[in-house]
């Protein structure tokens, strides 16, 4: 057997390598290294597999996000709501914006933003809600977009661990996530569902003026060459990555499959296990398990990730601080309503293996998990 990794990249690679290597060749032939036409055709081909208006690569997820909040014209002090269990970038990029972030709580079923703690955090100064697509599952965008015109707030999809997921609406409708609210953010990093050779990212919108807007922020302000109309920045998806990605993008729904039925293997696994509780599904909206995350209560979660670690099978915690409890944050942000359900989460979670090559390992790691608990 392997080792078991969290995320298997080389074996992935490996089953595309000839198209992969090509696809590369050709960029260092043409050594149009930046601004390639790669980067148009991969453009055009996720708009399409999204079903949105316009996709604006840029330089990484990070990148997106503030790019995105760039664009919305925003004042110094001005209000964004972030849920409180996330990756730090989603409410990095507001701080550092001088805007403020608040914290909403999460449900404790599914990991995403509460749109009633949602409610909870509306102040006048509010302008816009980041709902966070955490470990491949779609936050409850009905609800929010609900929310959100309600009090005239913008709504920005953090989509860096769920592209290629659907939302179910309950008219039946179907959308990407990252492709419902007024603007979506994705990263390409390597271990994200679309992964590349290194960092990327890209923006979403169906909205044409704030796509040209985007496109301009992402290059230095700047529509004609040398006439700078807006403050920017420097940000962009090299035509290598590029290159990668669009090979990959044709791979993407095959990918979420593996995942799930990865999933689904645990989660019928492990139904049964005392003291373990599997990741639920939701209605609204399909899962591509970015993550497979377990929650592990009774303070029995660091034993068996130890447990797990003697036995070689890596298991992580996404994520151990919630952002209110952040030392960044302390004076940078607020909490818009008790953190209860993220407090909880933080000491619960545990994520195991979840790539799209797992095979007989599964048994092994689920062999362990039953020991342990047994
Ligand atoms: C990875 C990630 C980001 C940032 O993407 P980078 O490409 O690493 O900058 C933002 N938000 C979430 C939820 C992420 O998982």
């Amino acid at each position: 057997m392997d080792n078991i990794q969290m995320v298997d990249l080389a074996n992935q690679y490996n089953k595309i390598k000839n198209e992969i290597d090509t696809a590369i060749q050709e960029v260092i032939d043409s050594t149009a290294f930046v601004k390639g036409t790669k980067v148009k055709e991969f453009e055009a081909n996720m708009a399409r597999f999204l079903d949105v208006k316009h996709v604006i690569s840029v330089g990484n997820g990070t990148d997106a996000l503030q790019i995105a909040l760039m664009s919305l014209d925003l004042k110094l002090g001005d209000e964004v709501i972030v849920p409180d269990f996330t990756f730090i970038a989603s409410a990095e990029v507001v701080a550092l914006l001088g805007l403020t972030p608040v914290f909403a709580d999460v449900n404790y079923e599914t990991f995403n933003i509460n749109p009633s703690s949602i409610k909870k955090a509306i102040s006048p100064k509010t302008k816009a809600i980041i709902p966070v697509h955490l470990f491949g599952q779609g936050a409850e965008m009905e609800e929010i977009n609900k929310i959100a015109k309600e009090y005239n707030l913008y709504v920005v999809e953090d989509n860096a661990q769920a592209i290629g997921a659907d939302y179910c609406f309950r008219d039946g409708q179907r959308k990407k996530l990252g492709t419902i609210g007024d603007i979506g953010c994705t990263s390409f990093f390597p271990s994200k569902n679309l992964g590349c050779f290194g960092d990327g990212g890209a923006i979403f919108t169906n909205d044409d003026k704030l796509a040209e807007k985007i496109r301009t922020i992402a290059n230095h302000g700047m529509k004609e060459r040398y006439y700078h109309d807006m403050l920017g920045v420097n940000s962009r998806l090299d035509t290598l990555q590029a290159a990668v990605l669009d090979v990959k993008l044709k791979y993407l729904d095959n990918y979420c499959s593996s995942r799930f039925n990865a999933a689904m293997y645990y989660n019928e696994a492990l139904a049964n296990v005392n003291g373990v509780v599997t990741p639920a599904l939701s209605e609204f909206t399909t899962h591509v398990f970015h993550q497979y995350t377990l929650k592990i209560s009774n303070g029995k979660r660091n034993e068996l990730r130890a447990f797990l670690s003697d036995r070689q099978i890596p298991a992580m915690i996404y994520y151990p601080v919630p952002l209110h409890k952040q030392k960044v944050f302390s004076f940078s942000a607020h909490v818009g309503d008790a953190m209860t359900v993220s407090d909880a989460l933080a000491d619960e979670v545990l994520s195991l293996p979840m790539h799209t090559e797992l095979t007989t390992q599964q048994d092994y790691i689920i062999g362990v998990i039953k020991e342990f608990f047994s």
